[in-house]
């Protein structure tokens, strides 16, 4: 038995506030309860002196134990503690979270007695070891392999660190998904259809801590991935913190004091909120009853779903405004979109619904597959195809993820080179040829940047690499193979061969130095790119014209050194010399210029070369 069950692996839906674990059985996903009969866990783990509990029962004594019980801790993994993201969360953390060796945030806890400290990654490896053991309990066997799940956008770094989260959890990770492409795949299975038309399915996930909505392609059963968008702090917790917040001040008013000082009555404020809002899915009233709140006082407020909507409607409308900008990115009508998909407990909320609804122009949404299960469910066929565990039917499923950004490396003065364009779908592998700019160069610097403006400055600077001991040369004669390489996982390598002597060198971008853009640097990075249009506009003219006069320079001197000493050509070497002189002092600057000074020596040269 043990020997047929060793290559099984499971699904995990690695979610930020509920994970979810998952099992491909006798040809169909089978989602796995937890000890409590539920089909979803709380992704919390909590310290006491005595113990320490994952899941509901963490949740449970969150009110009790507020300052030693973490949650969200996806909202940390892979980041700085600088990541104003970091900072701003921090606020709403009840546990407390300090800045540890390289920059890495670290949750603080007492435990045992003894204060103790927990990076992201530990803290998500005992989520998954929780999650191992439900599959355990239920299969009666012990489970080694997983594919995980991470939003869509989540950058190598966090990608990484999941990785390793499960890696330390004891699971081998075959495969980190985007969560989307995993609703897909789940999606796709329930709809496989005969019809070889193409389908454009648009996947709105809008879970407790993240958004991603993404636009996909299917033919018969094959996915592809168009497009993404969506924002890592936009979800349920967020529609919690603006009644919590309210209802603060609400009890301000009344009582003239502030319960913000107190974790433990503001924990308990924000459990009756999201009860409150999860019953206004299905109600129009709900009442938050809460004994003892603060001080001794009582706490009571009749909350409408019109007052719940109103509180957060800007959020709402916010994902609907993401949903255009994935339609746009895609280049897609909304009108070619045949099916729009709900994942994610949050699209339980009806004004989400309605809004997607009418923005669609009333078509029908999906909501055949159960929201918080499509991940896991989909996670888990992944895994069965990579352990050959599934039937023919899952094996023609193929699916792509994509870069959501470019990538490249910077050339010529400053110049962003495109390897990876932005959308492309990974794995891939990328190739580019390089050059020397400058005579007897011995070393050349590979700075590898991710980003859309032509700048490369302006862009996020993800690493560099040296390639030394080149022989020396002058400029030009050194080419360099430049290649881009992303992994299944989202990992990227870029390495360098000097095709001259044959020396390579190469960097994978590590957790710890050189970090991939968050989610809202992509966003910053897109919307910059957008309102510096013009502006990028001239650099792009710049660097042309400039490439342009380097390339005249340069292909004047190759002539004038192979042709015979005694033409006129040898009178402008002089020249030639002053103009590479010229170019050094002049690494940036407006397009006129690089196009005045190549028609000022073209005027002279070129009846001199052209003899
Ligand atoms: P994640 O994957 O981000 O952990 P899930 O997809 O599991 O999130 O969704 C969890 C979120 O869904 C929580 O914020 C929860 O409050 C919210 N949620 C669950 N049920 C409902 C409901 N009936 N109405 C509104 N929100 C809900
Ligand atoms: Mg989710």
């Amino acid at each position: 038995m043990a020997g047929e069950n060793e290559g099984l692996a499971i699904g995990i839906d690695l979610g930020t506030t509920y994970s979810c674990v998952a099992v491909w059985q006798r040809n169909r996903v089978k989602i796995i309860p937890n000890d409590q009969g539920n089909r979803i866990t709380p992704s919390y783990v909590s310290f006491n002196q005595a113990e320490r509990l994952i899941g509901d029962a963490a949740k449970n004594v969150v009110a009790l134990n507020p300052t030693n019980t973490v949650f969200d801790a996806k909202r940390l993994i892979g980041r700085r503690f600088s990541d104003p993201l970091v900072q701003s969360d921090k606020k709403h953390w009840p546990f407390k979270v300090i800045c540890g060796a390289n920059d890495k945030p670290m949750i603080s806890v007492t435990y045992q007695g003894e204060e103790k400290l927990f990076a992201a990654e530990q803290i998500s490896s005992m989520v998954l070891a929780n999650m191992k053991d439900i599959a355990e309990a239920f299969l009666g066997f012990p489970v080694k392999n997983s594919v995980i799940t991470v939003p869509a956008y989540f950058n190598d770094s966090q990608r990484r660190a999941t990785k390793d989260a499960g890696t330390l959890s004891g699971l081998n990770v075959l495969r980190i998904i985007a969560e989307p492409t995993a609703a897909a795949i789940a999606y796709g299975l329930d709809k496989m259809s005969s019809s070889s038309d193409e389908k454009n399915v648009l996947i709105f996930d809008l879970g407790g801590g993240t958004f991603d909505v993404s636009l996909l392609t299917m033919v018969k059963s094959t996915f592809k991935v168009k497009s993404t968008a969506g924002n890592t702090h936009l979800g349920g917790e967020d529609f919690d913190n603006r009644v919590v917040n309210y209802l603060v001040q609400d009890f301000e008013t009344r009582h003239k004091k502030d319960i913000r000082d107190n974790p433990r009555a503001l924990r308990r404020l924000r459990t009756a909120c999201e009860r409150a809002k999860r019953n206004l899915s299905f109600m129009a009233l709900t009442t938050i009853g809460i004994d003892c709140l603060y001080e001794g006082i009582d706490f009571e407020y009749k909350l409408t779903r019109e007052k719940f909507e109103e509180l957060n409607m800007d959020l709402f409308e916010k994902c609907i405004g993401h949903v255009e900008k994935c339609l746009k990115d895609g280049k897609m009508d909304k009108k070619s979109v045949h099916d729009v998909v709900l994942v994610g407990g949050s699209t339980r909320i009806p004004k989400v619904q309605q809004l997607l609804q009418d923005f669609f122009i009333g078509k029908q949404l999906c909501k055949s597959i159960h929201p918080d299960e499509a991940v896991a469910y989909g996670a888990a066929v992944q895994a069965a195809i990579l352990t050959g565990q599934d039937n023919h039917e899952i094996r023609d499923l193929i699916w792509w993820d994509v870069t959501p950004l470019s990538l490249g490396i910077s050339v010529n003065e400053n110049e962003m080179r495109v390897v990876v364009p932005k959308n492309t779908t990974i794995p891939t592998k990328k190739e580019d040829a390089a050059f020397t700019n400058l005579d007897h160069q011995t070393g050349i610097t590979f700075m590898v940047y991710e980003g859309e403006r032509p700048r490369a400055s302006d862009n996020i600077q993800l690493g560099k690499f040296v390639l030394s001991g080149i022989p020396s040369a002058l400029m030009g004669v050194h080419k360099f193979n430049v290649c881009f390489e992303i992994d299944a996982n989202g990992i990227l390598t870029v390495s360098a061969e000097d095709k001259t002597s044959g020396k390579t060198n190469s960097i994978t971008i590590s957790n710890v130095k050189g970090m991939l853009s968050s989610k809202d640097e992509i966003e910053r990075m897109l919307e910059e790119a957008e309102r510096f249009e013009l502006e990028d506009e001239e650099h792009k003219k710049s660097f042309n014209a400039r490439g342009l006069l380097v390339t005249y320079v340069y292909v004047t001197r190759n002539l004038v050194t192979k042709v015979a000493a005694s033409t006129e050509a040898i009178k402008i070497e002089d020249e030639i010399k002053q103009a590479i002189k010229w170019l050094d002092e002049h690494r940036v600057g407006k397009s006129e210029l690089f196009e005045n000074k190549t028609k000022e020596l073209k005027s002279i040269w070129d009846p001199i070369i052209r003899g």
